[in-house]
């Protein structure tokens, strides 16, 4: 689902490489923990996922697709299966919550009425009963990323990329954080986080690949920065059953193709300039209104972020597969969607 083969990324100006042969592939369903120093090259890797930078030597292949092939025309339809949620949360700071979230589907072209039925759902999902006409200067942090995650995935996006989603949150928001996305991983989305907070890696059991200097220096399959021997295990993805997984991701693609059409006829050209805008990157350009937004902002120092004792419960999760009736497929036809030349296949 995602392919690093040998990347290396070196930015102009600089001697050293941020990425250095770095090797591994992400399966889908997969929740990668991407873990390292400040500096170690965590966000390069996110960028390349993202298309927002191209590697200096090597190939990132993201949803079967090279990326350094993809065209600039399809940029923005290949960002649609991606969502992407940052430190600093990154809200449009004179729009509602409602409309923050609305927004990501406004400008791919979606019809109000779905708009008006997705956003309250996707706003229940993470947790936001009631507050839609609030403004984000009116919401706590934690409340504030749940914006941002909710933005991220109305779109029903395969991927999920979170760049120290929890770096400017408290230890125990940082946990209901960190319980959300394990939710949205269990409801079948890849999530990748990049993080320098070693206490919620050792308590989530999930896949490591640790950076030093750009060097990848260790991939685990089920890891933790600790001894993590008596936290419970979660279920393995592979114990869901493929047949259950494919309907799944089918039922997700139709989401997110009911999201996609709309249902007045929009002009081609219109079309393709609301594409242009898609992009959580664009989301993020749109937000980015002072210099200290645009830039990655530095991690909280480590001895600011108290180590939590919380467990992480990871609840039901968002998509039940084994309550996933034929139903559900059937519903979605109804709508009569078409396929997007521009989809990308579900096998990659
Ligand atoms: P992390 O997210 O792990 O803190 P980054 O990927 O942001 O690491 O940075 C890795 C290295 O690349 C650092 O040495 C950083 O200074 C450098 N770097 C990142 N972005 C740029 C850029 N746009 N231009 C030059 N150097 C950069
Ligand atoms: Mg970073």
């Amino acid at each position: 689902m995602i392919r690093f083969e040998h990347v290396t990324k070196k930015y102009r100006g600089t001697k050293k490489p941020a990425l250095n042969d770095v090797d591994f592939e992400v399966q889908r369903g997969e929740f990668v923990f991407l873990v390292g120093a400040s500096g170690s090259g965590k966000s390069s890797c996110l960028r390349l996922i993202l298309r927002e930078d191209t590697p200096s030597d090597g190939r990132v292949v993201v949803l079967g697709r090279d990326l350094h092939a993809l065209s600039t025309r399809k940029v923005p339809y290949f960002r649609r299966h991606i969502g992407a949620v940052f430190q600093d949360f990154r809200l449009l700071p004179n729009k509602t919550v409602f409309q923050n979230v609305a927004f990501t589907l406004q400008v791919i072209g979606a019809s109000r009425a779905f708009i008006q039925q997705a956003v309250p759902e996707v706003l229940t999902l993470v947790g936001l009963d009631g507050k839609q006409k609030r403004l984000p200067h009116e919401l706590s942090g934690g409340e504030q990323q749940r914006v941002a995650i909710a933005r991220a995935i109305v779109n029903r996006p395969q991927i999920l990329l979170a760049d120290e989603p929890t770096g400017n949150l408290d230890p125990a928001t940082s946990v209901d954080i960190m319980q959300l996305l394990a939710r949205i991983n269990e409801g079948g989305t890849t999530v990748v986080m990049a993080t320098h907070e070693a206490g919620f890696v050792d308590q989530m059991k999930r896949r490591v690949i640790e950076l030093q200097d750009g060097v990848m220096v260790r991939d685990d399959r089920h890891g933790g920065y600790g001894d993590t021997s008596a936290i419970p295990r979660l279920a393995p993805q592979e114990e869901k059953g493929a047949a259950a997984t494919a309907a799944l991701t089918a039922v997700l693609e139709l989401q997110r193709e009911i999201a996609a059409a709309p249902v007045e006829p929009v002009p081609s050209a219109v079309k393709d300039a609301a594409a242009e805008a898609v992009s959580a990157t664009a989301v993020a350009a749109a937000v980015a209104v002072t210099p200290e937004l645009a830039t990655d902002p530095e991690p909280v120092p480590a001895g600011d972020a108290k180590p939590t004792t919380r467990p992480i419960k990871i609840d039901a999760p968002i998509v039940q597969l084994d309550g996933l009736e034929l139903d559900d497929l059937t519903v979605a036809e109804r709508l009569g969607l078409a396929s997007d030349d521009d989809e990308v296949g579900p096998t990659s």
